[in-house]
């Protein structure tokens, strides 16, 4: 395994716990209980916001970053969401998927 995937397992596992964390103890506080399949339709939703974005950046449309920033944090937070709701620990699950990609270079 090259070393900077090394490095990368060390980095995600020393912090995507607690923010995996935090973002279920937040949404747990704040928020209606939702199921899994709930988070993950909302996932597909938000990602699909950010690729329609990209299809228009593609096609030359003047979107500005802030949205597609926007889009991208929608992302991320429902898929914080939905590895809470489904119990998955992203850490475990990204440093075990790196260690099985195989890289092209
Ligand atoms: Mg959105």
């Amino acid at each position: 395994m090259h070393p900077l995937c090394t490095e990368l397992q060390s980095v995600v596992s020393a912090n995507v716990v607690s923010v995996q964390k935090a973002f279920d103890s937040y949404q747990n506080a704040c928020f209606t209980a939702r199921p899994p399949e709930f988070f993950c339709l909302e996932l597909c939703g938000e990602a699909g916001e950010l690729a329609n974005l990209e299809k228009k950046l593609w096609k030359g449309a003047d979107i500005s970053m802030d949205r597609v920033s926007d889009e991208a944090a929608d992302v991320f937070i429902s898929l914080m969401n939905y590895a809470n709701a489904r119990g998955i620990d992203l850490a475990a699950a990204v440093s075990d998927k790196l260690s099985r990609i195989v890289t092209s270079k």
